[in-house]
């Protein structure tokens, strides 16, 4: 740990390169832009989100090497919105410029396996798993674990890549319909309910949030409550491992981790983010440091914010799901009804079905207050 008598800092106007250009680069790049960062995106995308905000945009693919040096040139610190940026190029990064976080912890949150064997390395229980890489794998598990969900290894979000799975028979026909890549399998639980916590490290101090309640539909993140209604002893278990996780794997940044509260209330580490998280986007209003802010603060090396819930949040996203023929819902039902929302919207273009297009942010003192009118919104704006 650094001397606090010889802090190296970067401060503004220098400016802050990010790998990706999606919703969580652009409201990092308002952040930025706000504290008089200057902010580079090196994004394939033309149309990715955070453009609008971002001082300069390379469009390359993340590996053409001419590019990446662009961008080692145009940044003073490096950091990442994304977890899948190739593994070469981020060690290429790293060797010219500072660049958060760094590569090795990226490698095990990018790989569901490698995540597993490292919250069971620093003593974090997790759901039974069995590693399935070819049929003598699957031979090998025992029949006493089904319910299962089989998950490709990497590359898996908002439930992509993940199948349910009753019998040994499904297994093997799951694993060929997933095209025999790298997977894990886990027992699937009977979950009391999901929560994340958000820690935040520098090269000096490591702060951790207040716990928040997850609730998904189709794998997807439906809302978001804060704080999370679970008893002292739980969220300091929770923030316990926070600490232990981010302190283990010398992470500078902000790191998420979802964990599984069972239906015998243990807590089981479920995946991680090395970078700002869906479940956090209410800090933006909540807490007196966003998640936005923190992550430049670490990464910068300034001294952490204040992370502190002010006011309790619900945070309810928006998917393309209530977009119809790509024309926006109608936001009048709502903008003119509550003066306790905030809607963030990341100006995609093209609205998908399960494609995370903005979200609202609601605020108040009594949290079962909130859950009323966060049922209220959705019927207006058609949130099945
Ligand atoms: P993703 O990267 O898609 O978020 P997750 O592993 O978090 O992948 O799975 C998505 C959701 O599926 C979880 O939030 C949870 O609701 C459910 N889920 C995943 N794994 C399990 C499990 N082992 N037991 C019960 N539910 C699970
Ligand atoms: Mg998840």
């Amino acid at each position: 740990m650094q001397s606090q008598q010889s802090i190296n800092c970067i401060t503004p106007p220098a400016t802050i390169g990010i790998l990706g250009g999606g919703q969580l680069g652009q409201m990092f790049a308002i952040k930025a832009r706000e504290m008089g960062y200057k902010i580079v995106i090196f994004e394939p995308d033309h149309n990715a989100p955070a453009r609008y905000f971002a001082n300069h945009h390379i469009i390359a693919p993340y590996d053409c090497r001419k590019s990446l040096d662009e961008f080692v040139q145009l940044s003073d610190v490096i950091t990442t919105e994304f977890e899948n940026v190739p593994a070469e190029s981020l060690n290429y990064l790293a060797q010219l410029k500072p660049t958060y976080p760094n590569y090795k912890a990226i490698q095990i949150c990018q790989n569901r396996l490698k995540e597993k064997e490292f919250f069971g390395k620093t003593k974090i229980p997790t759901v039974k798993y069995y590693p399935i890489n070819n049929k003598d794998d699957i031979d090998k598990v025992p029949a006493n674990i089904f319910p299962t969900i089989l998950k490709t290894s990497t590359l898996g979000y908002d439930g992509k890549g993940q199948i349910k799975i009753k019998t040994k028979e499904q297994l093997y026909k799951s694993f060929d319909l997933l095209k025999n890549v790298s997977c894990i399998l886990e027992q699937q639980i009977n979950l009391s309910s999901e929560v994340s916590v958000l820690v935040c490290r520098n090269a000096y101090e490591t702060i951790v949030y207040g716990i928040t309640e997850n609730i998904h539909k189709n794998g997807i993140l439906d809302i978001s409550i804060a704080p999370a209604k679970i008893c002292n002893k739980l969220a300091t278990t929770v923030q316990d491992y926070a600490i232990r996780i981010i302190e283990n794997l010398n992470f500078i940044g902000v790191l998420a981790i979802e964990f599984f509260v069972s239906n015998t209330n243990e807590i089981l580490a479920n995946e991680m983010a090395p970078r700002p998280h869906n479940s956090y986007h209410h800090t933006i209003e909540s807490c007196y440091t966003s998640q936005f802010e923190q992550h430049i603060r670490a990464i910068c090396n300034l001294k952490l914010g204040d992370s502190t819930l002010h006011t309790k949040a619900i945070m309810i996203n928006l998917l393309g799901d209530i977009y119809e023929d790509n024309k926006h819902p109608n936001w009048n039902k709502v903008l003119t009804k509550f003066n306790n929302i905030k809607l963030h919207l990341y100006g995609k273009n093209i609205a998908k079905i399960g494609r995370k297009m903005g979200h609202l942010t609601l605020t108040g003192n009594h949290i079962d207050d909130l859950i009323e009118e966060a049922n209220q919104i959705k019927e207006l704006l058609n949130i099945n």
